[in-house]
């Protein structure tokens, strides 16, 4: 995983690179919001001719104009404030919008392997949550650094014009107030990283709950599973916790030396006014400028654990779209595939593996040939199944479909050739009709798909449903029985009618009534294209044209039904066992 590093500042201009689409709009709010932060010294400057002419010279001219004034700002101030913070949310809202959007379609094209070490509790976490931090960062930091330094520099200026000695002692807080931000700066990014993870942990457990509702219930791991998220929520709130901590320290350390540094403002301040240096107008002008300088420093002072929580967002995010996709560099995007497969010395070992998942494999199939892969659970059949969609890299060796290595083709076109029933059956929600026709939605004909349903016996089942093939299977169509699910990826596969067929215990989940019927389909099926079967059953695989036996990654014997049977090996063995197993249970069911 290339996690890269990046300066704050790196990281807050990368950041900015996905607010730059958005630059008018954004241009537009921060126009709004310079308004707004232009005519924060406008209220304090009104003081000085109110109290020096209203009050003190007693003159009737600014009776009028002064009150309209203040409404006039006022009004202005609140147009402005609407619509810059309003523009910023938009912009905002899309920033968020276009990095989800990213970090879906990297989702998509992640090699397998990536799924193998990442739980996808936590890639959730990432696109729901982090990414919303981020945001925060990207527009609400931008509003607050804008409009409250520039209030902050108009009060200033203002405060000068009337005074600039008694500015210069405002002056005189800053670096404390530098201090203190810094210091605050470097914990908070650490605790935002920990709230996320944190966070990805607890979105884990409680996708874990949820799908495995049943096995909790049966094995009794409710108070198990209770510690687990109870421990993870905790510590979610705990680094929350934390985080507000550390970011409340800021504000009243900060107001601790502004404080001192208005003590002593007020003290010169007074001793001029007594010699007769300050009109009261401009006293209370500055002292009311200097009040106002408040709230933009305490913003300014806050911003910055949100800036820090943003940039650990930011980090997160971009560790996923930073990752590399699967790898494509075929250029050949085939159109026609004979069926004609060959691996040549293949070996692959999965990451962090003691020995090879497969090791030397050979293997040539012809076109329209079906190959049955049998062997002891792990011995390496489905490794070698996911190998021809390329879903996991060779570590040596190559495979050739119709005498060109996959590798030379687009994973595109090489995968469009096959069509795959996986051990584990996928179900979107969705009805039953787009479940069959899956990737292909809308281009395929209702006839078409509705005699892929009953060529793998799914139509009988759909048939008594309230709306038919349009119903909603729901989600990941738990509803379902695991032998109709793998029936509807049955006649997912059928209706692809791709040249290569790969069937990965498609059957296992089936009872022998429909499985007789399935494979009937399935006879028909794999008639004139190349197949590769693992069958769990060995009586669904008995007139393949050829059953190789895998055994701990290599290929122990290849031959028919009978010749292997007669060689009394590996395969003679798993098929005694099986058979009089089978034998049991049927005289079982006969004597029920
Ligand atoms: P089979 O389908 O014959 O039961 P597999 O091909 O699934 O066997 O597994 C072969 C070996 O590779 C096993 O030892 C298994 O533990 C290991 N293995 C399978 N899938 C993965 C994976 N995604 N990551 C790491 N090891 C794996
Ligand atoms: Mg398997």
């Amino acid at each position: 995983m290339p996690r890269i590093s990046l300066s704050g500042p790196e990281l807050y201009l990368r950041l900015l690179r996905h607010v730059r689409p958005y630059w008018r709009q954004f241009g537009l709010a921060l126009v709004g919001i310079v308004i707004v932060a232009a005519t924060e010294p406008l209220l304090p400057a009104l003081f000085k001719p109110m109290l020096d002419g209203n009050f003190v010279a007693q003159d009737p001219a600014g009776i009028l104009w002064i009150p309209l004034a203040m409404i006039g700002v006022i009004v202005l101030r609140g147009a402005a404030d609407y619509a810059g913070t309003v523009g910023m949310s938009w912009v905002s809202g899309k920033v968020v919008l276009d990095l989800r959007e990213l970090m879906f379609q990297r989702l998509l094209t992640l090699p397998t392997t990536y799924f193998d070490h990442h739980p996808s509790g936590i890639l959730i976490s990432k696109v729901t949550f982090d990414v919303t931090q981020l945001t925060n960062a990207a527009t609400d930091v931008l509003t607050v650094i804008v409009r409250d330094t520039l209030a902050i520099l108009g009060l200033l200026g203002w405060m000068f014009y009337l005074d600039w000695k008694l500015s210069l002692v405002t002056f005189a807080v800053v670096p404390g107030i530098i201090v203190i931000v810094v210091l605050i700066n470097r914990r908070l990014r650490t605790l935002a990283r920990s709230v996320q993870q944190r966070y990805g942990d607890m979105t884990h457990i409680l996708q874990e709950a949820t799908e495995g509702h049943r096995i909790i219930k049966i094995f009794g791991g409710q108070s198990y599973e209770f510690n687990r998220f109870h421990k993870a929520a905790n510590w979610v709130r705990r680094y929350q916790l934390k985080s507000k901590a550390a970011g409340s320290l800021n504000t009243p350390l900060v107001h601790m030396v502004v404080a001192c540094g208005l003590a002593v403002i007020v003290y010169v301040a007074s001793k001029r006014a007594i010699a007769g240096e300050l009109t009261v107008g401009e006293f209370v002008s500055f002292v009311t400028a200097m009040g106002l300088l408040f709230s933009p420093i305490k913003k300014l002072t806050a911003i910055n654990e949100k800036l820090q929580k943003g940039l650990a967002a930011a980090e997160s995010v971009f560790a996923l779209t930073d990752e590399l996709p699967e790898v494509d560099q075929g250029k050949h995007a085939v159109e026609t595939v004979r069926g004609h497969i060959e691996f040549r010395n293949v070996q692959v070992t999965y990451p962090g593996a003691p020995r090879p998942a497969l090791d030397g494999i050979d293997l040539v199939v012809e076109p329209g040939e079906t190959i049955a892969l049998v062997g002891p659970s792990g011995s390496g059949k489905t490794t070698l199944a996911n190998l021809l969609p390329r879903f996991y890299a060779l570590e040596s060796g190559e495979i050739r479909i119709d005498g060109e290595n996959v590798e030379n083709m687009t994973l595109e076109s090489l995968r469009a050739a096959m069509a795959f029933v996986s051990q584990e059956v996928i179900l979107f929600h969705d009805t039953v009709a787009a479940n069959i026709a899956y990737g292909a939605q809308g281009s395929v004909a209702k006839e078409a798909i509705r005699e892929a349903a009953a060529a793998a016996h799914v139509l009988e089942f759909a048939e008594r449903l309230q709306h038919g093939l349009d119903t909603v299977i729901g989600e990941k169509g738990t509803r379902l029985s695991g032998g109709l699910r793998q029936r509807l990826a049955i006649a997912r596969a059928l209706l692809k009618d791709a040249p290569l067929l790969i069937l990965d215990e498609a059957t296992s989940a089936l009872d022998t009534e429909s499985e007789r019927a399935v494979q009937d389909a399935l006879e028909k099926l794999r008639r004139n294209r190349t197949t590769l079967i693992i069958a769990h059953r060995l009586s669904t695989i008995e007139n393949a044209d050829r059953i190789v036996v895998l055994k701990d990654g290599r290929i122990v014997e290849m031959g028919d039904h009978s010749s292997l049977l007669e060689a009394g090996g590996v395969y003679a063995d798993l098929y005694r066992t099986q058979f009089s197993l089978e034998r049991q249970e049927a005289a079982q069911g006969a004597s029920a």
